[in-house]
């Protein structure tokens, strides 16, 4: 399961905001702890801390 590497929580209980792109489906999710978490085809692929 994919968790927020910051507070662990579960990113699939996250909203979902997706955009289709050429690389295929990304995905930015806004966890509960602030920070945004990029997907690209349900594989995180980085994450961006509250400040
Ligand atoms: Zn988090």
């Amino acid at each position: 399961m994919t968790t927020c590497p910051h507070c662990a929580w579960p990113v699939r209980d996250l909203p979902a905001e997706r955009h289709r792109t050429s690389e295929g489906v990304v995905d930015y999710r806004r966890c509960v702890c602030g920070s945004w978490i990029v997907l690209v085809e349900k594989t995180l692929t980085a994450v961006v801390a509250a400040e």
